[in-house]
C-alpha cells in the first residue's frame, strides 16, 4: 500500500508535512443582511437569505457568540454578508479573537491600522463591462485605489463565460496594482442570460486559467490540479454534487451515507442562530454548483484517495497549500 513518504521526494515531504501541521476548522458567518450593492446572480440575495432571519445588533452578543465559536474548536472565521464592511465593530469582534478572513465588494476599505493583518478577499465578476452589466458598477475602479499593494489582499474573480479571452487582461490589471487574485466561477443562480457554462466553455476557461497561472506565477494564488477539479468537475473519477459536498453545515447534514467533509463547519446566518444549508445557498442547484471553496474542500477532505500516485498526491499538495495561503496559514 502507498503511504505519503513512499510517493514523495525530500522536497515534496516537507511540504507536505507543513501543511499536515494545519488543523482547519472553518466556518462561515453573515455579518449582516445589508450590502451597499446589488449584483445579479448574488447568491445571498438571489435566494432571499437576507430575509432568513433579522440580524443581531448587540455587539454584546456578537461577542458571546463568537466565544462560543472559539469554543466549538473554530479556528477560521470567514466573514461574509451583505457587506461586512458596513460593520466593523462586528468584524473587529471576531478579529480579536478569532484568526479572521473577511470578504467585501471593495468599495469600503479596511482601516489597516485597525486590522492590521487580516487577510480580505475582494470580489470582483470580470472586466468594467461585466462589472458594470452585472454589478451596476465598476467595483474595481474603486478597490484597487483602496488596496493597492496591500500584503494581506487578494481577489476573488469569479469568471463568466462572458469572461472568455479576457482573463489575462484582468490577472494583468490585478498585477499591475500589486495584488495577488484567486479565481472561481459563477454558477449563474439567477440564470441571466448567456451567464451559464457550456461544456465547451468549461474546457476553455481551464486552458485560461492555466494560462494566467504560468504568466502570472506571482499574483495568481492557484493550482492546475484545482482548475481541473472545478471545470469538470469531477475528483478521480468521482462527480462534484450533492453527495460529495463537504461544506454542507454539520448540523443539518442528514446524508446518509456521509462523505468526507469539513468537521464541524457551520454557516450561521446574522441573528447568530439560524444555520444556512451550506456555504452558498440552500436554493442553488448542487448539480450546477461552481463554488470554488467548496471543490477546493472536496479535494482537501479527499487525502486518502490521493494516495495512489506520486502525481496524485502532489495534486493534492497544491491545492491544500493554496487554501492555507489563501486564509493565511501559509505565506504566498
Ligand atoms: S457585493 Fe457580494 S453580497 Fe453584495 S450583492 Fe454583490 S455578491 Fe451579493
Ligand atoms: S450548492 Fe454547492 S456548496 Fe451548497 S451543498 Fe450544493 S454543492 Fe455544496
Amino acid at each position: 500500500m502507498n503511504t505519503v513518504r513512499s510517493l514523495l521526494d525530500d522536497e515534496w515531504y516537507e511540504r507536505y508535512k507543513r501543511i499536515s501541521r494545519l488543523n482547519i476548522r472553518s466556518s462561515i458567518y453573515d455579518v449582516t443582511d445589508r450590502c451597499n450593492l446589488r449584483c445579479k446572480g448574488c447568491f445571498f440575495f438571489s435566494s432571499d437569505e437576507h430575509k432568513a432571519a433579522r440580524e443581531e445588533k448587540d455587539p454584546a452578543r456578537w461577542v458571546e457568540f463568537i466565544e462560543r465559536e472559539r469554543e466549538r474548536g473554530v479556528n477560521l472565521a470567514i466573514l461574509i454578508g451583505g457587506e461586512p464592511t458596513l460593520y466593523m465593530d462586528r468584524i473587529e469582534a471576531f478579529y480579536k479573537r478569532l484568526p479572521t478572513y473577511c470578504a467585501t465588494n471593495g468599495q469600503i476599505k479596511v482601516p489597516r491600522d485597525r486590522f492590521p493583518d487580516m487577510m480580505v478577499g475582494i470580489s470582483l465578476w470580470g472586466d468594467p463591462e461585466t462589472e458594470k452589466k452585472l454589478r451596476g458598477r465598476d467595483t474595481f475602479a474603486v478597490s484597487s485605489k483602496n488596496y493597492a499593494g496591500d500584503p494581506y489582499t487578494y481577489y476573488l474573480y469569479t469568471i463568466t463565460p462572458r469572461q472568455l479571452g479576457r482573463l489575462g487582461e484582468v490577472v494583468k490589471r490585478i498585477d499591475d496594482v500589486g495584488l495577488k487574485v484567486h479565481m472561481q466561477l459563477l454558477s449563474n443562480d439567477e440564470g441571466v442570460d448567456g451567464f451559464s457554462w457550456t461544456e465547451a466553455q468549461l474546457a476553455q476557461v481551464r486552458d485560461e486559467m492555466d494560462a494566467a497561472l504560468e504568466r502570472y506565477p506571482r499574483s495568481v494564488i492557484s493550482s492546475r490540479y484545482y482548475h481541473e477539479v472545478l471545470t469538470t468537475r469531477i475528483m478521480m473519477g468521482r462527480r462534484f454534487g450533492w453527495q460529495e459536498c463537504p461544506s454542507v453545515t454539520e448540523p443539518m447534514d442528514t446524508r446518509s451515507p456521509q462523505p468526507r467533509r469539513l468537521i464541524r463547519f457551520i454557516r450561521w446566518a446574522a441573528d447568530l442562530k439560524t444555520m444556512h444549508r451550506c456555504c452558498t445557498s440552500a436554493t442553488r442547484d448542487c448539480t450546477t454548483c461552481m463554488d470554488g471553496a467548496a471543490h477546493m474542500s472536496w479535494v482537501m477532505v479527499n487525502k486518502r484517495e490521493h494516495l495512489r500516485s506520486t502525481q496524485d498526491l502532489q495534486n493534492w499538495i497544491t491545492v491544500y497549500e493554496m487554501f492555507a495561503k489563501l486564509y493565511r496559514f501559509l505565506p504566498w
